[in-house]
This record gives structure tokens, C-alpha cells and sequence, in this order.
């Protein structure tokens, strides 16, 4: 792909070789190391160049980027009015300072975001969410955008109407409103008021492209780690939908029964989060493998930075800056997961 014609959402570098999918932006080498030091929970980053990227989750990006997403991060500099006194910096400028603090304040703080005022209305979130969801059959994608930024809930479930924009969105076949969603936290496994879930409302409307693609979105967890203790993922079209890893001599060091007994002490909800920092940490190490191979060698994020919404327990494999900490729960297993 040529990417000489486009530039960072930071710093206006050119050629960027990052995007930032959850925000819809292209970011260079260097704003890359600020976002990836953020978190996921912030800025979920991927190469431009990295393989196996769904093709129509690359569209969304590139449609968002072409839609201008970045201003909506960057509304009060181009807002008179505004107050915020922030300059936006330029790729001349000093990383670990102007860009860094810029990048905070940009994705992390939200400074920089439209304001709404709850003031006169206090159901102002919930409005927010039935825009949502009325937005999203139609392919305006960044207005969607805006909606979930100003805190649009993607897994809002319509008083009336019994279902969710995801299910809205898959009816209408509107394929890239569904990477969006999801990206934003949308659950594919969710019930309509008729027991369907997204993917039968999808398949029900004749989108089957896309039902095939939200299979693929609900298996995403489980495929990610099939895929680094097996070597594939299972065969969706087939009817196969987990594969049961051969871990013998995978240098896993944790005997396999001893592992089966604690996982099996879990409950549904623990379970779940476990998988969610292991599938967090498995992006990690995947994207690790691309940045190590840019030109410009970066220090690589040795652990998954802390996030603050989570308990101090699954952020006890994480550190603050990335770049020392103790191993924790994520860690565990040295580089078995990477040994693919
Ligand atoms: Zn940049």
C-alpha cells in the first residue's frame, strides 16, 4: 500500500506505518510507542503491513481515516471557542515531551472532544445511545464514531425494540458499523427480544458474508490462543469451532492437569477475564513481532501497561511504563505462546 501520501494524527509525520484502530487514525513509528505504552484499553494499534487483517475491519480504518476521524479527537483545536490551550505538535518536535504529553491529553484524557452538557438533560448519555442505534443501519460511520467517543453505549438494548445496535447494524448489513461496534466492545454473543443473536439477524436478512464474519468475531478469543498453542484456527464454515491444542512438549511449565484443575475452579465470570488478558497479552506479543522489525528500532512494551479499570489482581502482570515490572499471570509460560 502506498502510504506516502498520508501522515501521523499526532504529529503530521509522514508515511505513517501505524494505525490506531479503535480511534480510526494512522499514527507514524514514534507516536506509535506513546499509544502502545497507553494500553489497549486506550489505543489499540496495528501495522499496516501485519498479515491476517480482516479486510473489511482494514476498510472501516481507512474509510474513518479518509472521513477525517482525527478531528473529532482534535475538535477544540479547530473550535475558536474552545478554552483547552493545547498546540498540536509536529514531527520536529521532541517525543518523550511535546508529542507524548500531546498524545495523553488527545486519547487518554479526551481533552480534546466535544463537550456535552448534562445539565439540562440528564438522560443525555441514553439519547447518545439511541442515536446509536438508529445511526448504525445507515454507512455513516463517523457519525457512529462520534456517538460512542461521546459515550454511546454499544451494548445498549432499546427499551422497545428489545435489541442492540449490533443486532441493528447486522440486519442492515452494515458490515463496517459492525467492526466498529465490536472494536468499541459491542457483544457478538448478545440476545435480541427474539433470542437471536447478531449473526442469525445477519444470515435471517440474507448478509451472509457478514454472519460468516461475526462467527468469526465471536470465536475471536478462542481462535487467538488456538492459533499460538496449535499453529491454525478452527474451520468456522465447517462447523468446527474449537480446536483442543496438542500442548505436549510446548514447554508449557505448568503440569496440564494441575493447569485443567485451576481453570476448572473459575467461575464463568473469572474465566472470562482470564481469557481476556491472555487474549490482550497474545495482541501484545503479535504486534511485538512486527515492531521489532521497523526500521527504527524502538524499545519494545515488555508487559501489557495497567489498566485502571481493572482490578489490581488482573493488572498485577502489568506495569506502568513498559518497560520493567514483575511477570505476572500474562507472563506465565515464558515465550510458549510466541513459539509459533
Ligand atoms: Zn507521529
Amino acid at each position: 500500500m502506498n502510504t506516502s501520501a498520508l501522515s501521523c494524527a499526532d504529529c503530521s509525520a509522514p508515511n505513517p506505518q501505524w494505525a490506531s484502530i479503535n480511534r480510526g487514525v494512522l499514527i507514524c513509528n514514534e507516536c506509535c510507542s506513546v499509544h502502545r505504552s497507553l494500553g489497549r484499553h486506550v489505543s489499540q494499534v496495528r501495522s499496516i503491513r501485519a498479515p491476517n487483517w480482516p479486510p473489511v475491519q482494514k476498510e472501516m480504518l481507512f474509510t474513518l481515516y479518509n472521513k477525517g476521524a482525527n478531528s473529532l479527537w482534535e475538535h477544540a483545536l479547530h473550535n475558536s471557542s474552545s478554552k483547552v490551550k493545547l498546540k498540536k505538535p509536529s514531527y520536529r518536535d521532541k517525543l518523550q515531551t511535546t508529542r507524548h504529553d500531546f498524545i495523553i491529553a488527545k486519547y487518554k484524557n479526551l481533552q480534546l472532544l466535544p463537550r456535552i452538557s448534562h445539565k439540562d438533560n440528564p438522560n443525555a448519555y441514553q439519547d447518545l445511545s439511541k442515536q446509536l442505534h438508529a445511526s448504525v443501519r445507515t454507512n455513516n460511520l463517523e457519525t457512529c464514531l462520534r456517538l460512542l467517543a461521546l459515550g454511546g453505549n454499544p451494548n445498549f438494548c432499546h427499551p422497545e425494540r428489545g435489541n442492540t445496535p449490533l443486532h441493528v447494524a447486522s440486519q442492515a448489513g452494515q458490515a463496517m458499523q459492525v467492526e466498529l461496534l465490536i472494536i468499541h466492545g459491542a457483544n457478538p454473543c448478545t440476545l435480541d427480544g427474539l433470542g437471536h443473536t447478531p449473526e442469525e439477524c445477519a444470515r435471517i436478512a440474507g448478509h451472509h458474508q457478514l454472519a460468516d464474519r461475526l462467527i468469526e468475531m465471536q470465536y475471536e478469543l478462542a481462535d487467538k490462543l488456538s492459533f499460538f498453542l496449535c499453529g491454525r484456527k478452527p474451520m468456522h464454515s465447517m462447523g468446527e469451532h474449537y480446536l483442543i491444542p496438542n500442548v505436549a512438549g510446548s514447554g508449557l511449565n505448568v503440569g496440564l492437569g494441575e493447569a485443567n484443575t485451576r481453570l476448572q475452579e473459575l467461575d464463568n465470570e473469572q474465566f472470562e477475564q482470564l481469557a481476556c488478558d491472555v487474549c490482550d497479552e497474545v495482541d501484545r506479543r503479535e504486534t511485538d513481532a512486527i515492531w521489532l522489525t521497523t526500521e527504527q528500532l524502538q524499545s519494545s512494551i515488555a508487559f501489557l501497561p495497567v489498566n485502571p479499570t481493572l482490578s489490581p489482581l488482573r493488572n498485577q502482570g502489568t506495569t506502568e511504563t513498559g518497560h520493567s515490572g514483575r511477570p505476572g499471570l500474562c507472563s506465565a509460560g515464558g515465550g510458549s505462546l510466541s513459539g509459533h
